[in-house]
């Protein structure tokens, strides 16, 4: 059992949190947390469908229910087949998947965010924990990154994935540090990607093609065919 802090919620000891808790001792829990559903398939898709064929276990917690509208009315994204393609998606990957309702275009970094995700962490305990990079020009996935880093603050491993465009133009850059090879992943990636087919229809063809040749570039920077990369926060190494 956890400790209990001063609000009476359980905290996890620290030493539950690393990859001490998984690796020889049992599989890992890998936790994405997204604003939007899509934005985990696109950034860490290959890594929690390779996570599920070796063993390990994989949810993804979407923020919101995804849906909008353009600045003039048009609807761009019903709930409807957000939920519809998100779930698709995440039973591609293989993945568990929760969708919480904060608003699409606004999730705040706010008390509530931080302690809806706190929630499902100290329920699931996760060994590592994904979520946007916080220099992300989408101001979604900015608060969605520093709600998690902020609830995930007991926890060891905190790994943020890789910005796509539009949201990933920012005045930083993306620094590409612990790298997947997902090369044995990247058909389970792309189908998954296509089951957002608004998201798809939005883009075309180019969105798909430019995502798989983003994991190229980073397999050929690894070394391999495909890989996806992160920039950690943090990271317990079970050697
Ligand atoms: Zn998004």
């Amino acid at each position: 059992m956890g400790r209990r802090c001063k609000n009476n919620r359980p905290v996890i000891p620290a030493e539950m949190l690393g990859q001490e808790a998984g690796g020889r001792d049992g599989p890992f829990r890998l936790l994405a947390v997204g604003a939007h559903l899509d934005d985990v398939e696109i950034a860490c898709g290959g890594t929690l469908a390779r996570a599920v064929a070796h063993g390990h276990e994989a949810k993804i917690l979407v923020l919101s229910r995804s849906n909008y509208d353009n600045y003039d009315g048009a609807v761009r994204r019903t709930y409807e087949a957000a939920d519809r393609e998100g779930k698709l998606a995440a039973e591609i990957l293989g993945a568990d998947l929760e969708v919480i309702d904060f608003p699409t275009k606004d999730i705040p970094h706010h008390s509530q965010t931080v302690e809806a995700i706190e929630e499902r962490l100290n329920d699931w305990r996760p060994n590592v924990l994904f979520t946007h990079w916080p220099f992300d020009t989408h101001q979604a996935h900015q608060n969605t990154a520093l709600s998690t880093i902020s609830a995930g603050r007991y926890f060891t491993s905190i790994l943020m994935y890789e910005p796509m465009m539009p949201g990933a133009r920012s005045y930083m850059a993306f620094r590409p540090q612990i790298y997947v090879d997902v090369s044995e992943f990247i058909s389970k990636k792309v189908e998954s990607l296509k089951c957002h087919e608004t998201e798809y229809r939005k883009y075309g063809e180019r969105w798909i093609q430019a995502i798989e040749s983003r994991c190229r570039l980073r397999g050929f920077e690894m070394g391999v065919e495909y890989a996806e990369a992160f920039e950690a926060v943090r990271l317990a190494w079970n050697l």
